[in-house]
This record gives structure tokens, C-alpha cells and sequence, in this order.
């Protein structure tokens, strides 16, 4: 038998995202063989807005073997294309936009394979893509003694942003964790933030590195901020609130990715 909950969650229907805008590929810099920067511009980027660091975009590409996007609908749940299927979409983070000359960087990782990362190895610039968005993204607590900033990848676009928009005189510990040590890259130089590097080793799944580095840590910073694969996300939800008892307005914690699942 079905409860009420149950019921209503099937049954809910989801605020419509922002429309997507028509945008093209304006250029692409490799900033690591791990990650590519894509830019996108276009005169439908007018009146796009990015108030806090850390927030997110819908990027949806075009179909495998295809050049067009097909523009897709809000069933009120997901969007769908006009064969039923879900559209290719995928989250990232608006990394920086220039509202003069309308254009809106992302920074996409380049992993195994994946309909975003495919897309980001071969896009050329004048390939059209849409975005809608932004979505919510991270009030920085000013009134906080320290911050941990942490994540791997997926998070660094984040993390760099955040960097960017934290008060100078906020002492920041960062832990990234990288796959490779040609990974590593120059993040935002804020004047107190000491930024250790974890190479993922053979073996292990993803986020090991740097949960491993944080559990290992002596004392937790005053506010908290991760992201990444969302096991190991969940993995440092119950180090900082089971085991350091922290409260949950100290931490934001985000699944960025599912280790062995698509997006889709
Ligand atoms: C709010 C938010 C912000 C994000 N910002 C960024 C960003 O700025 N840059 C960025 O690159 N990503 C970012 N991500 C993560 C990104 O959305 C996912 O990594 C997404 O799954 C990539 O899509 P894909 O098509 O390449 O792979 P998918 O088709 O989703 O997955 C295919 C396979 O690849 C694996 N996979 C997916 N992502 C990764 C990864 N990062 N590393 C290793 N394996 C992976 C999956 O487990 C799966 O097995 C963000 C996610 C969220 C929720």
C-alpha cells in the first residue's frame, strides 16, 4: 500500500526552470588536459544574471551525431524531446559571465566518457547549444571565522569562484582532489587560503582522497562548503554531523556527480 508521501511524490510537479537561450560556441582553452574552458555567447544571454559564486546552468547539448539542438518541453517533471525521450542536459557551473560582450565561460571536466564531456573533446566555435538558468547558488557566511572549501573536479569551477568572492580576510583550507597531477591548476590567489592537492590513487573510488584528508583533519573550519561525487558526499555529511556533531547550518555539501551513472 501506498502512503500519502509516496503518492504525493509521484505525483509532483516541479517549478519550470528558466526558458532556455540559444547560445554559440564563441571559443575553448584547454586549462589542463583535464579541463576545458567553453565559451559561450549570444544575443539571448541578455538579462542572464549570476548573483552568488557556486550556482548552476542547465547545458543542453545537441543529440549524439547531431549539429541542432532540438529545443525541449517541461513535462513538470523533466524536459523532454518530441520523442519522449529526455533531453541531453547536463549541470555545470556558470563560471564567469560579461554581460558586454554576453558571452558565459564554463569550465567542463574531461572524463571517460559522458554526452558533456564528449561534447566538450570535439565543439567547435559557431556549434550552438542553450542554457537555462541560473539556479541557486552559495551565500557566503561573512560572519564565519574560517572556511573548508573541498571537492574534486567537477567542484574546482566552484571552489575557484568562491575563492574569488570570499572576503580577503577570511582564512580559507582547501582540499581539491585531482586524478592526475597534471590536474592541478592556479586558483583564485586569495591572500589566506593554503589549497592542498589529493591525487586520486589507482584503486579508489572517487572522492577517497579528499574525504580521507578531511576526516584526518585535527579541527574542522568554522564553515564548511564540498562538493563532488556524490558517495563521498554523503560519506562527509555523516563525518561532519555524526561524528563532529556540527550543525547543519555550518555545512553545504553538494552531489555534483554518481560514480557509474549518467546524469541522465
Ligand atoms: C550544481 C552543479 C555544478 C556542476 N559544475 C560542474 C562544472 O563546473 N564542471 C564540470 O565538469 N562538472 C560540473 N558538474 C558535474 C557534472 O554535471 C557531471 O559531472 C555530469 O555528469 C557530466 O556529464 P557527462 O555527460 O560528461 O557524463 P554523464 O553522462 O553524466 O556520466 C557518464 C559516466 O561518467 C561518469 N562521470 C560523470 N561526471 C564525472 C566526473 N566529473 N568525473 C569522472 N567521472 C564522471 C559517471 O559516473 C558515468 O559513469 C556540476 C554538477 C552540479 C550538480
Amino acid at each position: 500500500m501506498s502512503t500519502g508521501d509516496e503518492s504525493a511524490a509521484i505525483t509532483r510537479i516541479r517549478r519550470e526552470p528558466p526558458p532556455f537561450r540559444r547560445l554559440e560556441v564563441r571559443r575553448i582553452e584547454d586549462l589542463t588536459p583535464h579541463m576545458r574552458r567553453v565559451v559561450l555567447g549570444g544575443p539571448e544571454l541578455d538579462g542572464f544574471e549570476l548573483d552568488l559564486p557556486a550556482a548552476s546552468v542547465r547545458l543542453l547539448l545537441p543529440q549524439r551525431g547531431s549539429d541542432a539542438i532540438e529545443m525541449p518541453v517541461w513535462t513538470g517533471n523533466q524536459f523532454e524531446l518530441a520523442n519522449g525521450e529526455r533531453a541531453p542536459i547536463r549541470t555545470f557551473t556558470p563560471r564567469r559571465l560579461d554581460v558586454q560582450r554576453l558571452e558565459l565561460t564554463l569550465d567542463v571536466v574531461l572524463h571517460a566518457t559522458g554526452a558533456a564531456t564528449d561534447w566538450a573533446r570535439s565543439t567547435q566555435p559557431g556549434d550552438v547549444v542553450a542554457v537555462s538558468g541560473p539556479g541557486r547558488g552559495y551565500e557566503i557566511d561573512t560572519d564565519a571565522s574560517s572556511y573548508l572549501l573541498a571537492g574534486d573536479e567537477s567542484a574546482i569551477p566552484a571552489i575557484d569562484q568562491l575563492l574569488e568572492a570570499m572576503p580577503p580576510s577570511m582564512p580559507i583550507t582547501a582540499h581539491v582532489e585531482i586524478t592526475d597531477p597534471s590536474a592541478r591548476m592556479e586558483l583564485h590567489a586569495h591572500p589566506l587560503t593554503s589549497v592542498t592537492w589529493h591525487v586520486l590513487g589507482d584503486g579508489h573510488e572517487p572522492g577517497d582522497a579528499v574525504a580521507s584528508a578531511i576526516e584526518a583533519l585535527d579541527e574542522l573550519p568554522d564553515a564548511i562548503w564540498v562538493a563532488g561525487e556524490a558517495a563521498a558526499v554523503q560519506r562527509l555529511r555523516k563525518h561532519f554531523f555524526d561524528t563532529c556533531g556540527r550543525s547543519r547550518s555550518t555545512v553545504t555539501a553538494r552531489g555534483y556527480w554518481k560514480h557509474g551513472r549518467s546524469a541522465t
